[in-house]
């Protein structure tokens, strides 16, 4: 049989040889980058993916070959280099070359101690990362001759063979066990998860040594520009002296400053003119690399080396600022520094901090896994969870430790703890990425999943239902509502987002019921409100009273004067949203949910109620026996409700009309959107429009004053969309209200879907929950019919989304495909949705422009 040629495919790399990410990774075209920019890199080979899968199938590669590149009796290293550096690979192994000649000629150039020391290194990196032995058997304590001989005699003995003399051997053993090591489970399952497809492949670089151990100065660094968690420019890194590889983080006590420090002596004090150039190669690689690069570099005899450089690993806070910052110095362009901020990233620096100087009561500690605070009600369960946040209250969602059944339930708590876990369980990795303040490992709490309680330490207990407080960025559980401080939003923050806005062509509201919320959105700077829902403005506890009043009147003229007393406060309430939000516009939706819902559900609340209205117990009962309904969420309520008791919605037009004139005697100006809810009908919007319109006429009568306002339709059952050419003709605008439009498209209840949806999408009836993700498929189509059909009837009739989905970027390009005018979404969501909304954009204009080179 004829013997296999050994393989010749290997690249020196040089400004001008073929080396390309896909076919060499990334390592070793970015080490072609360095040395293009004239960088001071050891010579360098690389070997192309292909060429390491024929090594792991078993062909040889011409070794004496690749070090003959390297010149007489080199020492070299070989280091992996897949596609992306985030997938890892296998350990670097330095020194390969050495053997009993080479030590000798050491011995003489560089003394006895360096000689020994690289070449215990070698040993100790080979036996344990190609020959697999037992790593606490290679140990070293202090390099010595001793050491050394130890070393090569548990090499002997293990292996029933000697140490490896010939280098080609070495290098040949080396890059076998590196290759086969890529094919490895464990090896494959990490990188699957930082997002490596299945057939991702290797390549490998050889690298001359720059040894960092020997005469004069002598060492390993490494230095970057930057603060990786602020962004803001600053050189931090240490170098080690008579160091090499990754020594320097297993010593870092041991390691020098590199800038001038009062802590301690620096590269900077020791060799100034090396540091001078290591700041020129950091800049040179900062512009012609349009990147922060974390510089590896070793010295030798005062000789610098660069031997490698990364992308600095960062924060998406620091992420952030870096783009921006290459954007200004003209390095990238704009476009580019918003393409490279990915926009679910900003969630992280919205979330509000607990202050440092509020109380803190203590009662767990656990990893901080995901930053940011929040302060909830105790639920044991993702069901919960996902009821709580259709109630409207935030929940922590606390667990033993969370499965990826679970992540519905994280969508709806505002934060996470579990009991076990690292920065790598499910819980950190799924909270960090929505942004959700997430603490792991708190295995000081002990959780009783069954009993439903969790007990601290120090026997403290705290129930389902209990208000807690988890603050991912310090790792700690706190008792009650701690005090907390709104997100910092920086200079780089609002630079970043005011050129999204330059190119984005999609307007970005946020649905806000409060002050506090529409403070929020003009802070993430929405334009405008898209959705006030007025009925959260009911349950304060003096409003409720009034509004059981009028459910409990018996007649018009009783209901009226309970609506009398609830006016001056929905004015109230206006005004402070109109001047807050100080002109943009304001949509504000009439009365939405049945009116049982501001009953008590207790009979000790029925009994508390009875009292405050002065009525026998049996009718308050009676009374609330009869406004149940089967189906409250089928029933009525919305405009069905504002029909058969006008005066609620008549109260609320005068309100805000009344508001809009207030607001106009200080100088303001509003033009106020009204919306009503749950339309199925054309007759419905004809019949509140009369009565809108008849408010209006009274209040300008009564108060002398003119003014505008619009009004609308929110699209929220599959009749609406349908019908919408019809309801168009009396609506100026509509807004899809996807939350009930998904309920009724698929006639599934959102308050009890969290039942059986993990089921559901685990089998794939569903791809994904349709409250979180938009269906395109099939409420997408009603969306899609609904606009077409009302911008028959009305050319310029406004289009939106208001439901929750309103801030996903994938609804954002469903909704600006399909002409919508704006979405709307949680005043948290407004960042984001203005990059995913600049993003799309963009990539429509890199499309077209594509599209036009190929023309
Ligand atoms: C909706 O139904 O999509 C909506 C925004 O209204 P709500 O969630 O208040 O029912
Ligand atoms: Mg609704």
């Amino acid at each position: 049989m004829q013997k296999l040629q050994p393989i010749t495919d290997f690249t020196e790399i040089s400004p001008s040889a073929k080396i390309t990410t896909e076919s060499h990774g990334w390592r070793a075209k970015c080490l072609q980058r360095l040395v293009r920019l004239d960088m001071p890199v050891p010579r360098t080979v690389a070997l192309s993916a292909q060429t390491v899968q024929d090594i792991a199938a078993g062909r040889s590669l011409d070794c004496e070959g690749v070090l003959a590149c390297f010149g007489a009796a080199p020492l070299v290293s070989v280091r992996p280099s897949p596609a992306e550096p985030d997938w890892g690979g296998p350990s670097t192994v330095l020194n390969i070359g050495m053997n009993a000649a080479r030590h000798a000629e050491l011995v003489k150039t560089q003394g006895q101690a360096a000689a020994d020391s690289l070449y215990l290194r070698f040993v100790q990196g080979y036996a344990v990362h190609v020959a697999r032995l037992d790593p606490d058997m290679f140990e070293i304590a202090e390099p010595s001759a001793e050491a050394l001989r130890d070393a090569l005699r548990a090499y002997r003995d293990e292996m029933d063979e000697d140490f490896p003399e010939d280098p080609a051997r070495q290098l040949a053993e080396v890059l076998r066990s590196m290759a086969r090591a890529w094919g490895g489970t464990s090896a494959r399952l990490l990188r699957q998860s930082k997002g490596a497809p299945e057939d991702a492949a290797l390549g490998l670089v050889v690298q001359e040594m720059a040894q960092g151990i020997g005469q004069g100065i002598s060492g390993s660094g490494v230095i970057q520009f930057i603060d990786p968690v602020t962004g803001l420019e600053q050189v931090t890194g240490r170098f080690l002296g008579q160091s090499q590889g990754t020594e320097i983080k297993d010593r870092v006590k041991d390691a020098i400053y590199l800038t001038r420090d009062p802590r301690g002596p620096s590269l900077e004090d020791l060799a100034p003119e090396i540091f001078e150039s290591l700041a020129r190669q950091g800049s040179a690689c900062r512009t012609k690399l349009r990147e922060e690069m974390q510089i590896e570099f070793t010295i030798d005899d005062s000789k610098l080396a660069v031997i490698d450089a990364v992308r600095v690993p960062r924060s998406s806070r620091a992420g952030l600022r870096i783009a921006v910052d290459l954007a200004k110095d003209g390095i990238i362009t704009r476009e580019e520094a918003l393409l490279r901020v990915e926009p679910r990233a900003l969630s992280e620096l919205l979330h509000p901090q607990v202050d440092p100087r509020g109380p803190r009561d203590v009662v767990g500690r656990g990893i901080a896994a995901s930053p940011g605070a929040a302060t909830g009600r105790i639920v044991f369960s993702s069901a919960a969870a996902q009821a709580s946040a259709s109630r409207g209250e935030p929940c922590i969602l606390v667990r033993r430790e969370t499965a990826p059944e679970d992540i519905r339930g994280m969508h709806s708590a505002a934060g996470v703890l579990t009991e076990r876990g690292g920065m790598t369980s499910h819980a950190a990795v799924i909270g960090r990425g929505l942004g959700l303040p997430c603490i792991v490992g708190a295995s000081d709490l002990s959780f009783d999943a069954k009993d439903l309680k969790v007990t601290t330490k120090s026997g403290r207990v705290f129930k389902e239902g209990d208000i807690i407080t988890v603050d991912g960025t310090t790792g700690e559980v706190l008792a009650g509502a701690a005090e907390m401080l709104p997100p910092a939003l920086d200079d780089a923050f609002r630079t970043l987002l005011s050129w999204a806005d330059d190119v984005r062509d999609i307007g970005i509201r946020a649905n806000a019921d409060t002050p506090a919320d529409a403070q929020t959105a003009r802070n993430f700077e929405a334009q405008g409100i898209g959705l006030c829902r007025t009925e959260h403005m009911f349950f304060e506890e003096a409003r409720l009273v009034a509004m059981r009043e009028m459910i409990f009147a018996d007649t018009p003229e009783d209901r009226a004067t309970a609506l009398a007393r609830l006016l001056p406060m929905q004015r109230a309430d206006f005004v402070q949203l109109f001047e807050i939000m100080q002109g943009l516009p304001v949509c504000i939706r009439l009365f939405d949910p049945p009116l049982h819902e501001f009953l008590p559900h207790s009979r000790e609340g029925m009994r508390e109620l009875a009292e405050a209205l002065d009525k026998p117990l049996s009718e308050v009962m009676r009374r609330a026996e009869a406004l149940a309904e089967f189906n409250p969420m089928l029933g009525m309520r919305g405009v069905r409700l504002g029909i058969v008791l006008p005066e609620i919605y008549d109260m609320q037009a005068q309100a805000i009309f009344e508001a809009v004139i207030e607001v106009a005697r200080r100088g303001g100006s509003i033009v106020p959107e009204i919306m009503i809810p749950l339309v199925s009908a054309k007759r419905e919007v004809e019949l509140v429009k009369m009565r809108m319109d008849a408010v209006a006429a009274k209040v300008r009568a009564a108060k002398g004053m003119d003014f505008a306002f619009k009004l609308g339709v929110m699209v929220e059952t599959p009749r609406a969309a349908l019908r919408a050419g019809d309801i168009a003709q009396h609506a100026s605008f509509l807004s899809f209200g996807t939350n009930d439009l998904t309920q009724m498209t698929y006639g599934l209840s959102r308050d009890d879907a969290g039942r059986f949806m993990n089921t559901y999408v685990q089998q794939g009836v569903y791809p994904e929950d349709p409250f979180h993700m938009l269906d395109v498929d099939g409420v997408g189509e009603l969306l899609l019919i609904g606009a077409e059909r009302g911008r028959q009837m009305r050319e310029k009739l406004t289009l939106s989304i208001c439901g929750e989905h309103g801030g996903n970027p994938e609804s954002i390009a469903f909704c600006r495909k399909a002409g919508f005018d704006y979405v709307s979404c949680s005043p948290y969501r407004v960042p984001l949705a203005r990059l995913a909304a600049a993003h799309l954009a963009l990539l429509d204009r890199l499309d077209e422009s594509v599209d036009e080179t190929m023309l």
